[in-house]
């Protein structure tokens, strides 16, 4: 099964890399505007940095992101 994982809105990313912390596996923080984004390899549009595709196994991962964001914009669902 694939996991969509999105942040929405990003622009709402204050930047404080909880979600790097806890799941450095998909997200990274982004070296032009400083907020987090989904690391190249899961993108379906590599222009899109907002929006992954991720296998199951990553699931305690982007779900421990998106609980603990402190602004609630990483979200997870099937695919
Ligand atoms: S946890 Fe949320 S607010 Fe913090 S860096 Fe990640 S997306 Fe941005």
């Amino acid at each position: 099964m694939t996991l969509k994982v999105t942040i929405d809105p990003r622009d709402n990313c204050i930047a404080d890399m909880v979600c790097v912390s806890l799941c450095g596996d998909v997200f990274e923080m982004a070296d032009d505007d400083g907020k987090s984004q989904i690391i190249a390899k899961w993108r379906k549009d590599p222009d899109n940095r907002a929006e992954g595709f991720v296998s199951d196994d990553l699931k305690d991962c982007v779900d421990s992101a998106a609980q603990s964001c402190p602004t609630q914009i990483i979200h997870v669902e099937p695919a």
